[in-house]
């Protein structure tokens, strides 16, 4: 675990709050960073129609994406409301997207918890889809 890792779960924690999940009460909150350090925030945006519904990772990356990015060096990921205080890891396609734009993502995982958890794209989603 390093310090920079820390300081994402951090901030992916204090994004969560702004989650949007009235009906699961599973707040996430996501920051994708780029090559050169610059973050993008998102939190997880639910709907009345549940598969309309986004992800945190998903409305970070979306967010980075628009903004120019091409390249995601890091995802950190934190749920503040998860039964295990360590988080949750990032669904199937949430995983997928990640794919899409760097299979060198290191994928950052916290909780409300104390640990903080660092992972290979490679490790969460190793038979990727691609073209
Ligand atoms: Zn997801």
């Amino acid at each position: 675990m390093t310090g920079s890792n820390e300081a994402l779960a951090k901030l992916a924690r204090r994004v969560a709050e702004e989650a949007y999940a009235p009906y699961s009460h599973f707040r996430v909150g996501a920051v994708a960073v780029g090559p050169d350090g610059e973050t993008f925030t998102g939190a997880n945006v639910e709907n009345a129609a549940y598969p309309v519904s986004s992800c945190a990772e998903a409305t970070a990356i979306n967010y980075a994406v628009s903004q120019g990015l091409r390249k995601i060096d890091t995802v950190a990921v934190a749920c503040i409301d998860a039964e295990d205080v360590e988080g949750a890891y990032s669904c199937g396609r949430c995983r997928q997207i990640m794919a899409e734009f760097d299979v060198e993502t290191v994928i950052v995982t916290a909780g409300d918890g104390s640990e903080v958890r660092e992972h290979t794209l490679d490790e969460l989603l190793p038979h990727r889809f691609d073209l």
